[in-house]
């Protein structure tokens, strides 16, 4: 396998880009006979060959259900899984591991609150506050609570720019409000959010606040303790991670108090037919077989984000973003959606008189990987009056040669219909 572009970073002194990209095998390959440029990376990162490692290693040594195993492999893949716990205890700085829940990803954290706090603590009646730039999967689980529980859906409206109106939120807020369920970082504009501050604020009503972390935790230092959020979700593959693997932190005297989302194995404490107890968290709600190879892999993943700093990343993928959108704010017919003062790496945008899908097809013939379309986020395009956007967004092995590839070939694009 060889390495197919050229990289010289001279962007970043605290980033070996080079040296990075080494370590992610799909990098390194033609597409469209041309070297492939992967700026999907808000759907789904690459994954770095040790974690792809770890996955085969689990396969070839270890394979083996965990927790209630008496023997070697049994007790090597429970070590190998709790470990991963630990890790992601100290990665978001959760209080205890306990307080880490295992999910299949950010969609199955949310619909897990919604249906276990949700059940028991959303009465008629009661409020939940949303955003217009929610992800589909911060909306869709309210909707199904409000409409069993008779509960109300609010949702804050957002400037031109794609920030959140923050007064407006202040407005919503009211003793009424049982749950605040906000993203982060906005997954279709890149828009952050001023999460710590609206956190205080549900608060001050006694409200409970769930952050959507699918996109934050992959760009920013997020710590639940510092934010003092009641929830967060995310998923491993949008950190370098595998698929299929997430994380539902909830605070302890929540968690205690919630019913368990799934009955099963490994969620109880004894079960006789007239009653059932049920286990301690977390395993309350991990029911039956995990996703174990993966959550293991995952491990791998934070190893790799801390090894190369999370404030490097977050440096390098800003002066990236910044790079993108000041050369391509040049391009005729370049329209940016979504300009927010506080942004992580995504540029969205359109290009006049041009479908996004068709302009999406045009950079994959140029080996340029960008996603189209409405993101999961049909409510806010609907408020935009779009069908849907381009989007690049950058990861830490992204380098500007390749956004320059990305600018050369959106001006020929644009050139031909404006
Ligand atoms: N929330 C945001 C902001 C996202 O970007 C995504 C995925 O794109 C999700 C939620 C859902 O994540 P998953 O599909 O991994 O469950």
């Amino acid at each position: 396998m060889s390495d197919l572009v050229e990289v010289i970073d001279t962007n970043n002194k605290g980033i070996d880009v080079l040296s990075i990209r080494k370590e992610f095998p799909v990098l390194h390959q033609e597409v469209n006979g041309k070297p492939l440029a992967y700026f999907d990376n808000a759907a789904t990162t690459h994954k770095p060959a040790r974690v792809i490692a770890a996955l085969k290693a689990y396969y070839e040594q270890d394979n083996s259900n965990i927790h209630r195993g008496a023997h070697t492999l049994a007790s090597r893949a429970t070590e190998h899984y709790e470990l991963t716990r630990t890790r992601i205890k100290e990665f978001i700085n959760a209080p205890s591991a306990e307080e880490v829940i295992f999910t299949k990803g950010t969609t199955e954290g949310i619909n897990l609150v919604a249906n276990t706090f949700g059940k028991k603590f959303i009465r008629e009646g009661d409020e939940i506050i949303i955003s217009t730039m929610e992800h589909h999967s911060n909306i869709v689980p309210w909707q199904m609570l409000c409409e069993n529980n008779n509960a109300i859906l609010k949702v804050i409206p957002i400037f031109n720019n794609g920030e959140l109106d923050f007064e407006a939120y202040k407005k919503l807020l009211s003793p009424k409000t049982k749950l605040v369920a906000v993203v982060h970082a906005s997954n279709a504009l890149g828009t952050v959010n001023p999460i710590k501050e609206m956190i205080d604020l549900a608060h001050e009503q006694g409200a409970k606040f769930l952050v959507d972390g699918a996109q934050s935790t992959a760009h920013l230092s997020v710590d639940v303790q510092e934010l003092d959020c009641d929830f967060l979700a995310f998923s491993a593959h949008k950190l370098y991670g595998p698929t299929g693997v997430g994380v539902l932190y909830g605070k302890r005297e929540l968690l205690e108090a919630m019913p368990p989302y799934q009955g099963g194995g490994e969620m109880i404490s004894e079960v006789r037919f007239e009653k059932t107890t049920y286990n301690t968290i977390p395993y309350k709600f991990e029911a039956g077989t995990p996703n174990i190879a993966d959550v293991i892999a995952f491990e791998q993943a934070l190893s790799f984000i801390n090894d190369c700093g999370k404030e490097n990343i977050q440096n390098h993928e800003s002066y990236l973003l910044g790079y993108a959108t000041k050369k391509c704010a040049t391009i005729k017919g370049f329209e940016p959606v979504g300009t927010a003062n506080d942004k992580v790496s995504v540029m969205s945008f359109n290009v006049r008189n041009t479908h996004p899908f068709d302009v999406g097809m045009m950079l994959d013939a140029s080996g340029i990987a960008v996603r189209t379309g409405h993101h999961c986020t049909q409510p806010l395009m609907d408020w935009y009056g779009i069908e849907g956007t381009v989007r690049a967004s950058f990861a830490v092995y992204n380098t500007t040669e390749e956004i320059d590839r990305l600018y050369e070939s959106l001006v020929r694009i644009a050139k031909r219909n404006n």
